[in-house]
């Protein structure tokens, strides 16, 4: 035995059990496994995960709020102008330096699989996606990070930005990014959904898109890339996030938009902390909270995930980042509080993550990789609620980092 963590809880299993690990990955799981193993953790009875995803993270932006200015309309098209200003110059060491720290922290907090986003498109070029592979390069030790090619500005109002994505994949991106939504026109939204999946195509990745983002209940592009997804054959493999012109929708549409994502497998992310900042800004009251229909999806078989999105840059000014305080976060605005929707929330920052992900060999189980999470809690209930420091936060059977935190209540 390379590592026994003893003591754990684990989702499923109704008494705590030693996890047997072996190398890199986990041998088996059992009550009180006999013998000594060359590294011991007692868990003491802690909840045990398997370590979180974050999918969508704009690390080329995050912290920028430390030196920019802040987004006084509080509005998306106010934080695009003025991260704008800035990206003109960006370096790509300054920008590894700030992702590698937010990684470090998020590391600590126990994400095992990063999905970075980087701008591309005329104004930065590729020096967003440069930084974010760098910092890959940098930190791929600590965790499984994929760079998503991410056209911030548009493909058909930014022409130049499709030749600049092919660029970003050859020199690393292995993600398809793309903003549909934010196109002129429909028909522009659906070229630039066709132009991302030519790219995919051509070589063989993945999709992650931002769709809908908008308060506008008339926005289309969801629709159109189900449509993409079964015509190119691409269930499983395509992702979208926000989706938030779905809280408009009317119900006839939206629950046909919902079956059609269920049909094309197409992962939903929904980063319940930025659309409840950025969203509904134009509404006076009643204000929408300009999220995705988390239940209504959930009911009907949609994989739902929940990631970071942004760490205080003009978009957002608070994140840890952590991804059991984004899941709490959607476990407050998706209004899943009742014990087995608490364990749906804990499934979006793992296994649905996982799935998305296309990740093999993902959970606690034997020949699982041994990428784990020692909470700080009793349970996903718990978890969710205090989001204690992770005491350990184990990578392929290693132990990468720890917590230690000292609470007293002092006698007066
Ligand atoms: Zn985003």
């Amino acid at each position: 035995m390379d590592l026994v963590i003893r003591n754990a809880r684990v989702r499923g299993e109704k008494q705590p059990v030693d996890i047997v690990i072996e190398g890199e990955r986990i041998k088996s799981l059992g009550a009180k496994v006999s013998g000594t193993a060359k590294s011991e953790i007692d868990a003491g009875g802690s909840l045990v995960l398997p370590g979180f995803f974050n999918l969508h993270f704009h690390t080329d932006k995050c912290l920028l709020g430390e030196i920019m200015r802040p987004n006084v309309s509080g509005t998306l098209p106010e934080a695009i102008e003025i991260t704008n200003d800035f990206k003109r110059n960006y370096d790509p060491k300054e920008v590894a330096a700030r992702t590698l720290r937010v990684l470090e922290t998020g590391v600590k907090n126990g994400t095992s699989f990063f999905r970075l986003f980087s701008d591309v498109g005329t104004i930065g070029g590729l020096k967003p996606a440069q930084g974010l592979l760098l910092a890959r390069e940098q930190f791929s030790k600590y965790a499984d990070i994929q760079v998503v090619a991410f056209p911030q500005e548009g493909i058909v109002r930014d022409p130049g930005a499709a030749e600049l994505m092919e660029e970003a994949i050859k020199q690393g991106c292995d993600v398809v990014g793309g903003l549909p939504w934010y196109e002129y026109s429909d028909a522009d939204a659906r070229e630039h959904i066709d132009i991302c999946f030519e790219i995919a195509k051509r070589h063989d990745l993945d999709i992650h898109m931002l769709v809908d983002d908008t308060d506008d209940a008339n926005s289309r592009s969801l629709e159109y890339l189900a449509i993409a997804t079964m015509r190119e054959g691409y269930q499983g493999r395509v992702a979208a996030s926000h989706c938030g012109a779905m809280a408009g929708y009317n119900d006839v549409y939206a629950a046909k938009v919902i079956d059609m994502v269920a049909t094309a497998g197409i992962t939903i992310s929904v980063n319940a902390h930025i659309n409840l900042v950025c969203s509904a800004r134009l509404d006076r009251q009643p204000q929408r909270r300009g999220i995705a229909r988390v239940k209504e999806m959930l009911a009907r078989g949609v994989n739902v995930v929940s990631s970071q999105d942004d760490v205080n840059d003009p978009y957002y000014p608070f994140g840890k980042p952590d991804p059991l305080e984004c899941a709490s976060m959607m476990a407050h605005v998706a209004q899943l509080t009742l014990p087995p929707e608490m364990e749906q929330v804990m499934d979006m920052i793992t296994t649905n993550s996982a799935r998305a992900a296309r990740v093999k060999d993902y959970g606690i189980a034997p020949g699982c990789t041994a990428n784990l999470v020692v909470v700080g809690a009793p349970n996903v209930h718990e978890a969710l609620r205090l989001q204690p420091p992770r005491r350990h936060v184990i990578r392929k059977g290693r132990e990468i980092a720890r917590s230690k935190v000292t609470e007293e209540l002092l006698s007066i």
